[in-house]
């Protein structure tokens, strides 16, 4: 999907965060198996069909903040992977945060 998409996804979940990948440029939805609602957990199955199936370079990892903080979280920053770009998506203004 695009980016615009993602941001309406996450528009749509204004109690859960969601989560997801950019690879090649795509915004790619990846499920959320985290049990609390603030947090997000990636399903690595998911990860590994997107990665294999749209040409395995990726370009950032994305999510939603809906209590609208704009900053990654400790959490966010430390299980990022090094090089890649982070997107946050904030509710309800729906804009993108990007952090290199
Ligand atoms: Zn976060």
């Amino acid at each position: 999907m695009t980016r615009e998409e993602a941001i309406a996804v996450a528009l749509a979940s204004p109690n859960r965060e969601v989560c997801g990948l950019v690879i090649c440029d795509e915004w790619v939805q990846i499920t959320n198996l985290a049990k609390g609602n603030d947090v997000f957990i990636m399903d690595m199955g998911e990860v590994v069909e997107a990665m294999v199936a749209r040409g395995n370079r990726l370009d950032g990892l994305w999510h939603s903040h809906p209590d609208g903080d704009p900053d990654p979280s400790p959490a966010d920053e430390h299980h990022h992977p090094a090089g890649k770009m982070m997107y946050i998506i904030t509710l309800p203004d729906g804009e993108v945060h990007e952090y290199a």
